[in-house]
């Protein structure tokens, strides 16, 4: 038999070869990836690897785990195309590859910026390793930083950065900051802690060009007009799935790969997993994309009961992290469908998490700094359980003891 070939060697694609054998697949296992290195943690990219000048990147897993479960890793390969009909891989080179099941793990890059001048040195988004290192570099020389987009990660490095001793400007276009992913009270206290470290926040702004100084970045100029120094500017604006080599092949696609709750494509043959699939969401009943650790990691355990017999449905709960500066957020449930909000603890410790509420459901929990109601509210949507908002505002015990 040719076995199973998994298209991506990040957070899906390596999980998905580690279930493959967990779950007892004893067929050949190949992954490619386009990386050189062995496939790595991201998070840590936007958070300590640019303040640490000798972080390394985190492999995922080390170089015997893939020796040792037959996991024949292919770095530095392009996939070009699927020939569906053969299944058989194109490679970029010439050479094909045979495969029985596909798993399409291509994750998402950064989403580009149309403007003037987004080509000039010094202005870089962050996905890899490498984007990684270039961001640390030339912070270290640099007084001015131009952050585009209100997201996470832009916020994460804008906060690094300007503890570091730099003009941070951060540029959102829409009037608040993390809209996609929190709700507005977190996106707000984000925002005052942020101002009061010094970072400059533009809301509802845009840059209309960059400017550029012997043939690097020098300046962003907002809408507005007013032109901000810039010796560095990150691009933040989100992502787009990696799609390509799924749709020249036929394969449904609406936002991202859409996948059934076994993680299949409308090709039975092949599954898709991570950043890149979409689909309609057990929790929600609302079709997502999400962009995480947790569901990378999560969708690549799935796919892998599904190669291997099994019938279970995705229904993992969604979680997500990220660290700016001093805050440690952390959130869990989707906030999609929320009414009400309840929040425990005092925003002025820098400590506090808001429960959101669809009628009596509890649909989501995000906190600052509380990591243990972060693991209860794991425990609680994972039962399907909703507390009374008394048991909330009891705090962590009684709703152990409600849980109980
Ligand atoms: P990726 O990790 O993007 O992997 C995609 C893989 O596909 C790569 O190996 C690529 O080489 C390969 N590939 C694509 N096309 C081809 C092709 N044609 N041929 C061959 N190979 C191909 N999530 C959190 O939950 N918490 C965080 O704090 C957090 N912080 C983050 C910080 C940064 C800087 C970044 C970039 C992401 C962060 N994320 C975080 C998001 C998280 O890293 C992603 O959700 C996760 O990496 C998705 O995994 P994936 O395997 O789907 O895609």
């Amino acid at each position: 038999t040719s076995g199973t070939i998994i298209v991506g060697a990040g957070h899906a694609g390596v999980q998905a070869a580690a279930s493959l054998r967990e779950e007892g697949y004893d067929g050949p296992v190949v992954l490619i990836g386009e990386e050189q290195e062995l496939p790595y943690h991201k998070p840590p990219l936007s958070k300590t690897f640019i303040k640490d000048a000798a972080a390394k990147p985190q492999p995922l897993r080390g170089e015997s785990f893939y020796e040792g479960n037959s996991i024949d890793y292919r770095p530095g390969l392009h996939v070009e195309r699927i020939d569906l009909a053969g299944r058989r891989l194109e490679l970029a080179g010439g050479a094909s590859l045979a495969f029985d099941r596909l798993i399409l793990a291509t994750g998402s890059r950064p989403r580009s910026l149309p403007v003037e001048g987004a080509g000039l040195p010094g202005v870089v988004s962050l996905r890899e390793v490498a984007d990684a290192r270039l961001i640390r570099e030339l912070s270290a020389s640099c007084t001015d930083v131009v952050v585009l987009g209100g997201g996470f990660i832009g916020l994460e490095i804008a906060a690094t950065l300007r503890a570091a001793g730099r003009n941070v400007t951060v540029v959102e276009a829409a009037d608040r900051l993390l809209g996609r992913v929190v709700a507005a009270p977190i996106g707000e206290y984000v925002r005052q802690r942020l101002a009061d470290l010094g970072v400059r926040i533009l809301t509802g702004t845009t840059v209309s060009r960059l400017e550029g100084e012997k043939g690097h970045v020098s300046a962003a100029v907002t809408a507005a007009g007013e032109r901000l120094p810039a010796q560095l500017v990150i691009v933040g604006v989100g992502v787009v799935p990696n799609v390509e080599l799924a749709g020249q092949a036929g394969i449904a696609i609406s936002n991202g790969i859409r996948v059934d709750h076994q993680m299949r494509t409308s090709v039975p043959e092949v599954l898709s997993v991570g950043d890149v699939a979409s689909y309609r969401h057990w929790f929600t009943g609302g079709d997502v994309r999400l962009e995480s650790v947790q569901n990378a990691t999560d969708q690549a355990r799935l796919a892998a009961r599904t190669i291997t017999g099994g019938t279970d449905a995705y229904g993992a709960v969604p979680w997500f992290w990220s660290d700016i500066g001093d805050m440690k957020l952390q959130m869990v449930g989707l906030t999609a469908g929320a009414d009400s909000h309840l929040t425990v603890g005092m925003p002025q410790d820098n400590r506090f998490s808001v429960y959101h509420f669809a009628g009596d459901r509890l649909v989501a929990v995000e906190s600052v700094n509380r990591p243990a109601d972060h693991m209860l509210g794991r425990k609680m949507l994972a039962a399907g359980f909703s507390p009374s908002r008394e048991a909330v505002a009891e705090g962590a015990d009684a709703l152990k003891a409600a849980l109980a």
